[in-house]
């Protein structure tokens, strides 16, 4: 096994950490149901991507599932 052969400093183990960080992730706002959407994304909630829907959302829920999720979506186009 390789061993090193000398101690790094915290100086140096510093300078290398620095660059080992998580980048922040950037959100846009769906413009249909106002909930952050990463870019170039269907949006999850509403399952529209650029003004047309690509997934139907309301399909795999119950009736009243479904009548909530239609009540939240609607509120959020008239804002
Ligand atoms: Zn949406």
């Amino acid at each position: 096994m390789a061993v090193p052969r000398h101690k790094h400093t915290r100086a140096k183990v510093g300078k290398t950490r620095m660059h080992k960080h998580i980048n922040r992730v950037l959100l846009n706002v769906c413009p249909k149901c106002k909930k952050p959407v990463l870019s170039h994304t269907v949006c999850l909630n509403c399952g529209y991507y650029k003004g047309s829907e690509v997934i139907n959302v309301l399909s795999k829920l119950t009736k009243k599932e479904r009548k909530i999720k239609e009540k939240e979506i609607t509120q959020a186009e008239k804002k």
